[in-house]
């Protein structure tokens, strides 16, 4: 008997008839498919590309981690669900709040919302921060289960589903700072679907390597193989595999390595005075060693009497600055929550980024290496591929227009046809 599927944010889910894995590659800039296909790099990729559906899809802005997890997770745009960074300013308290509690998210997951229906579904992440928002209202009492990678060796089965998830991948704990992260996500959906045949899976990366090294770099090559390994692993286990990105990469470096940096709080306080305006790095996390908190997007609150207008001038005049929207023009444009936006949006071109003030960055970590980050509309562009062929009614919607990142599921659960 068919079962009945699910409504979430206007779309009607069927009942998956077999496992659908969706991967978030995150930072995975569709120029590493490019060009690891053309030098042979990833086959199963290449395999899907041909026997099933690819193309590149519009991600959200800010082109950031937290916000375009939430938009895949939940299938809405930011405005739906309320993620739109990984900090906004609380105008209240004048404090920078983490927008990584559950509490702030507005929307079921598509995985709660299967798991609450008596699915099993299962989602793995490689950095803890976006687990607890995954996991939002998420039964596991049926073998679902809700992980990361960077928590792997705290047991606490009441709140993730595993016993200990160490032993389900045979891995030792990987150092958050390396590609093991990711693989080790990867291989843990390979194991639970090999022991627990989820419904719905959802795999979520970590860009350390896409931060690091460009499309081509001996480093993106193997990590790109080891991935693609594992897609075909996932791809023999008989699921539907979906892979996409939360955001693409950038090169922002000068051509003697420094990073290419406007530092907006800089600039602001030496036109307006210091206290006048407060600039929020939304790419800021607990793990900023390889952008140094430096992204390509960045929200100014104006205090007092200073005018929005005159810092969006300002800032829209700046060399290296595409765009500077008000506050109105960004939430219209971009699908964002109007009480977590800034007064002002300043995105930076694909080869510039924008700091705070220089001071308060930290750019040790870069270590030599040139920045490569993310955050801007140049980062937007993500693969949106599938193993299996669309269905004719899911392959006239991908062919009308531009597909958004977030639609993946419905395409990975709707839209496939198995042969
Ligand atoms: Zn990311």
């Amino acid at each position: 008997m068919e079962r009945a599927g699910i409504d979430l944010n206007g779309v009607r889910y069927r009942w998956p008839s077999r496992p659908v894995v969706v991967v978030c590659i995150d930072g995975g800039d569709p120029a590493y498919f490019e060009r690891g296909v053309r030098d042979g790099v990833v086959p199963n990729v290449a395999r899907f590309l041909e026997k099933g559906f690819g193309t590149v899809a519009d991600g959200d802005v800010p082109s950031f981690t937290c916000p375009n997890n939430m938009s895949i997770a939940t299938g809405s745009p930011q405005s739906v669900h309320g993620i739109s960074g990984n900090f906004y300013l609380d105008r209240e308290t004048g404090e920078a709040v983490v927008m990584t509690g559950p509490e702030l998210l507005r929307s079921p997951t598509i995985m709660s919302e299967f798991s609450r229906h008596g699915a099993r579904v299962a989602s793995v992440t490689a950095k803890d921060k976006l687990r607890r928002q995954l996991g939002k209202d998420m039964d596991l009492s049926r073998g679902s289960a809700n992980f990361s990678a960077e928590c792997a060796d705290e047991r606490a089965p009441e709140k993730t589903g595993v016993e200990d998830a160490l032993a389900l991948t045979g891995m030792p704990k990987p150092d958050i700072y390396s590609p093991e992260l990711s693989l080790f996500v990867l291989e843990a959906g390979i194991k639970l679907l090999e022991q627990r045949r989820p419904d719905i899976l959802y795999l979520s990366l970590t860009d350390y390597v896409q931060h690091k090294y460009a499309p081509g770099e001996p480093e993106a090559d193997r990590y790109y193989r080891a991935m693609d390994d594992k897609f075909g692993r996932l791809h023999d286990l008989g699921a539907v595999v979906a892979l996409t990105a939360d955001h693409g990469m950038n090169d922002k470096a000068n051509p003697d390595g420094s990073p290419r940096v406007i530092w907006l709080q800089d600039v602001l306080d030496a036109r307006f005075g210091k206290g006048a305006s407060t600039v929020i790095c939304p790419i800021t996390d607990r793990f900023v060693a390889h952008h140094g908190a430096l992204g390509g997007f960045v929200r100014v609150y104006c205090h007092g009497r200073l005018e929005p207008e005159d810092v969006r001038r300002l800032a829209a005049r700046l060399d290296g600055v595409e765009v500077a929207y008000d506050k109105a023009t960004a939430v219209e444009r971009f699908d964002l929550p109007p009480d977590r936006e800034g007064d002002v949006v300043v995105i930076s071109r694909a080869d510039t980024c924008i700091g705070a003030a220089q001071a308060d960055h930290d750019l040790s970590g870069l270590a030599g290496h040139r920045l490569r980050t993310h955050g801007g509309i140049s980062e937007a562009k993500v693969p949106f591929i599938l193993n299996y062929p669309l269905r004719a009614e899911y392959a006239a919607r991908a062919a009308a227009g531009r597909l958004e990142s977030h639609q993946i599921f419905d395409f990975a659960i709707n839209g496939t046809e198995l042969g």
